[in-house]
Parts: C-alpha cells; sequence; structure tokens
C-alpha cells in the first residue's frame, strides 16, 4: 500500500528549519554550537505586546474570530498602511493569517491556475518555490549576482515575462542578501510590469530593517495602477521580533482577498485570537523598541561583515536591510583542503559541503547558498550577540586556515 501522495514530491522540507533543528539537537547535547542559521530576531518581543494578550485572555477573547482576522486588527492594519506607506485600502482589502508564510501559500492557491508561472529573482527566499509548484504554478527562477547588488534589472525582468506569466514576486529587503530596492529601482521595474497584466507579490516583511538613510518603497507605493495589482504581505515576525505568535497580513484586491478567505476557511480558519490582539498592540503602540532593534542589527552588520571580510576567500557586500549577509565564499571552494572534501563528497552542492563541514567539525551552523538558489554563497543571519558573532566567524576563519594548509 503507497502511504504518501506524489503532491509532496515537487517539495523540499525546509532547508533553513532543518539547520536550526540540528544546531539545537547539538546544543541540547551539550556542545557549544555558534548559531548563524536561524531566521528570526533574538530579541524578546516587547512587553506591551505580551500585556495586550494577556489582558485578550482575561477578557475571554479566546474563542473563534472571523476567518480573514478581527474588525480592530483589521482596522489596525488599514491605519498602519496609510500613515507609513501613504496607501489607502478598505478593510475588505485586508486578511490576516497564521504567518506571513500563510499569507502567501494562499495567495498562490487562490491566484493560480496549473501552468502559470510565477517569476521569483534569485537567490530567494527558501519557500517561495515550493510554494508555487504546490500550488501548480511553475517558478521561473531569474538568477541575479553580487555585481548587480542581487538586484533583478528591468531587462531581466522584461525578457522573463511570457503570455503564460501571472505574477512577479518582489522582496525588499531581501532574505536571504539583505539587498533593499531605492524607489528609482522600483519604479523602473514598475514601468516594465505595467506594460503586460502581471500581478505582482510584494513580500514586505523586512520593511522596518533597512540601514544608510535608504527609506522603504513597494511596487505598490509607485503609482495608483501599479497599486491595482500588487498584492501585499506583511507580519509582525520580524519587526516586532514576534515569529512564535504566527500573525501576517495581506493586502490587495477584494476578489483575491475572498478567496483565499475561502481557502483559509476550509483549512486552518482564522489565526490564534490571542495574537492577534498582540499583533494588534504591535502596530498601534509605541515603536520606539522597533528602532532599538533596528540600531542593534546595524552594528552587528558592521561587525559582521568587517569580521568576515578579513577571511581570505570570503568576499562578503554590505546589505543594506533585513539581518542577513551572503558572503561569496568561492576562493574557499578552490583550497586544497576544500577539493578534498569535493572528493569525498560526489554530487554534493558545494556550499553543502562548506555548511556540513563548518557545522561537523567547527560547531557553527550557516546555510548553504544552494537553498536559495546560488551555489556560490552562504547564508548568516547576524540576529546574535556580538560575542557570539566575533566567535562564530573566528571558527570560519580557523576552519578556511585549516583547509588551506
Ligand atoms: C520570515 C519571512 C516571512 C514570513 O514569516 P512569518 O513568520 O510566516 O510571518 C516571509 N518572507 C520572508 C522573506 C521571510 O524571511
Amino acid at each position: 500500500m503507497k502511504l504518501v501522495a506524489k503532491r509532496l514530491d515537487v517539495v523540499e522540507p525546509s532547508p533553513t528549519l532543518a539547520i536550526t533543528a540540528k544546531a539545537n539537537r547539538l546544543k541540547a547535547s551539550g556542545v557549544d554550537v555558534v548559531g548563524f542559521g536561524a531566521g528570526e530576531p533574538d530579541f524578546d518581543t516587547p512587553e506591551h505586546i505580551k500585556l495586550a494578550a494577556k489582558k485578550a485572555m482575561e477578557q475571554g477573547k479566546t474563542k473563534y474570530t472571523p476567518v480573514s482576522g478581527t474588525a480592530s486588527l483589521k482596522k489596525a492594519i488599514v491605519q498602519k498602511f496609510k500613515n507609513e506607506n501613504g496607501l489607502v485600502y478598505d478593510e475588505s482589502q485586508i486578511i490576516v493569517g497564521t504567518g506571513g508564510k500563510q499569507v502567501i501559500y494562499n495567495f498562490f492557491m487562490a491566484t493560480l491556475n496549473p501552468g502559470d508561472e510565477v517569476i521569483i529573482p534569485a537567490p530567494y527566499w527558501v519557500s517561495y518555490a515550493d510554494i508555487v509548484r504546490l500550488a501548480e504554478g511553475v517558478p521561473i527562477i531569474v538568477p541575479t549576482s553580487i555585481s548587480s547588488d542581487f538586484k533583478i534589472s528591468p531587462l531581466q525582468l522584461e525578457n522573463a515575462i511570457t503570455d503564460k506569466t501571472k505574477v512577479f514576486l518582489f522582496n525588499s529587503p531581501s532574505n536571504p542578501t539583505g539587498s533593499t530596492y531605492t524607489r528609482k529601482e522600483v519604479e523602473a521595474l514598475v514601468n516594465v510590469l505595467l506594460h503586460h497584466e502581471v500581478l505582482c507579490l510584494s513580500d514586505d516583511i523586512y520593511e522596518k530593517i533597512t540601514y544608510d538613510n535608504l527609506t522603504f518603497t513597494n511596487p505598490a507605493m509607485i503609482s495608483e495602477a501599479m497599486k491595482e495589482r500588487t498584492f501585499i504581505v506583511n507580519g509582525v515576525s520580524k519587526a516586532y521580533s514576534m515569529t512564535g505568535w504566527r500573525i501576517g497580513y495581506g493586502a490587495g484586491h477584494p476578489d483575491i482577498i475572498k478567496n483565499m478567505d475561502t481557502m483559509q476557511g476550509q483549512s486552518t480558519s482564522n489565526a490564534s485570537s490571542i495574537s492577534q490582539y498582540g499583533a494588534e498592540a504591535a502596530l498601534l503602540g509605541d515603536q520606539g523598541e522597533v528602532e532599538q532593534m533596528r540600531l542593534a542589527f546595524l552594528k552587528r552588520r558592521d561587525l559582521i561583515v568587517g569580521l568576515l571580510n578579513e577571511i581570505k576567500g570570503i568576499k562578503c557586500p554590505k546589505p543594506t536591510g533585513a539581518f542577513y549577509v551572503f558572503p561569496y565564499v568561492t576562493g574557499i571552494y578552490q583550497t586544497p583542503g576544500f577539493k578534498k572534501l569535493i572528493q569525498s563528497n560526489p554530487g554534493k552542492s558545494l556550499s553543502k559541503i562548506f555548511c556540513d563541514h563548518l557545522l561537523d567539525n567547527y560547531q557553527v551552523a550557516v546555510v548553504p547558498g544552494v537553498a536559495f538558489g546560488d551555489d556560490q554563497a552562504i547564508r548568516l543571519s547576524y540576529a546574535l550577540s556580538d560575542a557570539d558573532i566575533t566567535k562564530g566567524v573566528s571558527r570560519i576563519q580557523k576552519m578556511v586556515q585549516d583547509l588551506s594548509s
């Protein structure tokens, strides 16, 4: 008897979650692991948000809510878009889900027909391509590189569009590269998109984490015409250090929202009622701690970029957003020690060999670039203390030394 469906054959388990799990297992067994793997802030959720959730529990707000979210949270989201992005939405254009990830999943389930193409610039967040495949769409991966700051050019976008293209996926600041598009760059992409009948999914989850005076811009903010064909996904996980609360939200055309509501109503129903009250407090409350976290990330970015670039064979661009660096390690692939590792690991991708060797022998967890569509790089999250960043990078340095001799 065949126990499992073919549906999942096209999908890979999330490699970032797998590496974090392995690092955590090692930690639990007493090994001193430095974890650069996890894609989440290391700060505690701000106190006023926790208090709002406690109060919601005490007041008995522990029952089903409308599938697409409480009226008061939707109102707060509408406010957020108006105040922070200058975007006007009606509450019928908002949906609240169990994390940004579920919103992305339901968006593709609600919009794609079998064979519809989705343009995804690489390096990309690990889940995009797999979610598109689950929704019977076809991911069209457009590679970008360190030389273009990991950004897709208008010409690349134009060339990737076919009569099957349904969605262009835009993620700025980006996970895994930290690259952030300037307003001018977004405008140039919008100019291309407006000449075609293509939707844009804008993943704004790192909106609040930008550096170097770069102001956040998404395609919907460029023009009313573009806003009408853009679907925005955002959430509280990264901005407010609330990854475990599982609240994300989306904004877009009411027909899409209606389909997503049906999809959600037949799968998970509403996101946790208690978490929704927490998220409301996050959006409406004091934003001081968000800025504190951003400043801490900024300091750590400068620290880790400086340290990594001191290592021979590593080339680390300075990202303008999020909390990841995506250095190229191709110089290390050329060392005598690494060439031996390649021979003893036939068929394995190089960035995976690099990361497995690093975790198994030097107790440092990082994610192989191949998981994001670029085997030349590795991804390190710098959501950890200065001391751990310094310790972890010096272990990488030690590995490189050992491989070079
Ligand atoms: C973390 C992340 C998300 C969503 O996270 P949730 O916890 O599900 O809200 C979406 N997109 C990117 C690029 C992310 O890194």
